[in-house]
């Protein structure tokens, strides 16, 4: 392996959101230097906190050719990244993780084409192109199930859900209106999975091919967008052992250099469907900054920087809740109620505007001395609860 990339280099992080934001201020505080390539209004929350920023359209060769020219190494803080974007900038410095593992974990098809050709268990799919092939493949898939677009998802976006109904005309009805609704051109219905918990494991992989990973959180979703986690979650070891393993097995398959989310379905008999990957720091990892030893931005910026991973530990149990837009009234939220309270640390991630859905911030609570789980769960949601005036 080539010697590690030293602090005083600069880092590039494509794109300008929170993850970016995050994982600068880490880099900063071993210090390196960071800038922000983005296609959205300058001034968002990585570059608040960035040495620099490049601001305007993916597709501009002069901007991508200025921006990766400062750059020692360059990572991505969310997937929806054009392709030609990745190839671009990875012409000019090293891209961590690859173009191959972003394009893969960007697109459910690739990404549940990648899960079956690497028999790693998922939920049953069918891609999908018209509504024709709608109606025919809910029977396929179970059923039930889940239409998502194929690309630019997440948070739930881009999802509808499908039953088969009793007659085969309200059925063909149903997928004509979930398909005009979606209006794409590509899509994957997906089986719908009864599971009993969804679990998520953040690990890294570093330069040199080893892995480490922090226990697996617990995550709460609500209307497709994560609600809260707790971490650890509340599974056997057997269960650990096996998301840890095919966390791994994914991230080696990818060739993966860098921090990476892996979110699971745990089914009744403790088994295992993987949902989807991340290919960055995840939501479900933020506790770590207040809950390990080293935080999942500290993993990244090891894995990018080529340096020897700390293998991470968790010194308390955690609930981290997510701040969303929906929690801005008149005025604001009122800070204040969680200041001060035990174990609670408050991250706002500096964007301009709240909207419903939008995620604006998040809290972590770390467990107190005696403190149960269902107790520390109370405690974050109420704490949440306590900002709206
Ligand atoms: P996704 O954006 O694909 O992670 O979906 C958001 C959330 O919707 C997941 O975390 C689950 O709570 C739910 N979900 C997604 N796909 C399925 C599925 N195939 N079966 C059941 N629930 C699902």
């Amino acid at each position: 392996m080539s010697s590690p990339i030293q602090p005083g280099a600069t880092i590039g992080v494509l794109g300008g959101g929170q993850l970016g934001r995050m994982f600068i201020e880490e880099a900063q505080a071993h210090g390196f230097r960071c800038i922000v390539r983005t296609d959205e209004a300058p001034g968002g929350p990585g570059a608040q906190v960035a040495d620099g920023e490049f601001v305007g359209p993916f597709d501009s060769d002069e901007i991508n050719d200025a921006f990766a020219r400062c750059c020692a190494v360059i990572t991505a803080e969310f997937e929806n990244l054009p392709g030609a974007l990745l190839a671009d900038v990875a012409r000019r410095a090293p891209l961590r993780p690859g173009a191959m593992s972003v394009t893969t974990c960007q697109h459910r098809r690739r990404e549940k084409e990648f899960l079956a050709s690497n028999t790693i268990p998922h939920a049953p799919f069918v891609v999908v192109r018209s509504a024709e092939e709608v109606c025919s493949a809910l029977t396929s898939v179970g059923g039930r199930g889940i239409l998502k677009s194929a690309a630019f998802g997440y948070d739930g976006r881009g999802q509808i859900r499908l039953a088969t109904f009793a007659s085969e005309s309200a059925c063909r009805e149903q997928c004509r209106a979930a398909w005009a609704e979606l209006a794409v051109d590509e899509a994957v219905l997906e089986g719908f999975v009864d599971f009993v918990r969804e679990i998520s494991v953040v690990g890294a992989r570093g330069a040199d091919g080893s892995w480490v990973a922090f226990p697996p959180g617990e995550n709460v979703h609500v209307d497709g967008i994560l609600d809260y986690t707790v971490a650890p979650a509340c599974v056997s070891d057997a269960v650990v052992a096996q998301a840890v393993a095919i966390a791994e097995f994914i991230a080696s398959a990818l060739d993966y250099v860098g921090t990476i989310g892996v979110e699971f379905f745990v089914l009744p008999d403790d088994s295992l469907v993987v949902n989807e990957m991340a290919p960055r720091p995840h939501n479900s990892g933020h506790h770590t900054i207040d809950a390990c030893s080293i935080s999942q931005f500290g993993l990244q910026l090891q894995a990018v920087t080529g340096q020897s991973l700390t293998v991470p530990s968790q010194h308390s149990s955690a609930v981290m809740v997510n701040l969303l837009g929906d929690l801005w009234g008149v005025g604001g939220p009122d800070w204040l109620a969680v200041d001060g309270q035990p174990g609670c640390s408050l991250h706002l991630y500096g964007k301009a505007s709240a909207r419903p859905g939008r995620k604006m911030g998040h809290l972590t609570v770390l467990a107190q001395p005696g403190e149960s789980r269902a107790a520390l769960i109370d405690r974050a949601l109420a704490l949440r609860r306590s900002v709206v005036p």
